[in-house]
């Protein structure tokens, strides 16, 4: 993989840590700008914001050694802590979201790794493919933070293959 790492996505699909099918993650932590939001109490509060842990009863701060950086990491790239629920064998529990390397959709065109969180991210990449055009402005950061590469013409019909494959696992 060439270039920047993008920031870790807050529900991704991955490979389920336990049987490596397909499973669903999600972040543990909500980050909010207002300092005096109402959270849970196990929540954690800064002068610039606060956080809500999502799922306390599977997954509070105390599975992480250093709170405050933990908290840190959920909105800012890293590795977060989340929820993995994966429905081929029924595993249910924290995860430590390792991405891009957890990512469950991915695939090679021109030599380079395309990986998307999830199949919306596949749909929304594919119409643009199709169209023959860039990620501009008015598109989501997710999608322009894919690298360059995947939008050359000569790799076009490989990236149209790549893609519609992936949407059929
Ligand atoms: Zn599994």
């Amino acid at each position: 993989m060439g270039g920047r790492i993008p920031s870790p996505p807050r529900r991704c699909t991955v490979r389920c840590p336990k049987c490596a099918k397909r499973a669903e993650f999600s972040s543990a932590y909500r980050f909010f700008k207002n300092p005096n939001a109402s959270i849970h109490p196990m929540g954690l509060k800064f002068s610039y914001g606060s956080v809500a842990v999502r799922m306390p009863k599977k997954l509070s701060w105390k599975s992480s050694r250093n709170p405050t950086l933990q908290a840190q990491r959920t909105w800012g790239p890293g590795e977060p802590w989340g929820i993995a629920t994966c429905g081929a064998c029924g595993f249910a529990g924290p995860h430590k979201l390792k991405w891009p390397k957890d990512a469950y959709y991915r695939g090679t065109v021109g030599g380079k790794t395309l990986f998307a969180p999830d199949r919306e991210f596949l749909v929304r990449l594919l119409r643009l493919i199709e169209h023959q055009k860039s990620p501009s402005n008015r598109n989501s950061p997710d999608l322009r933070a894919v690298p360059r590469i995947f939008f050359l013409k000569k790799n076009h019909d490989a990236m149209i293959k790549t893609l519609n494959r992936l949407l059929e696992l």
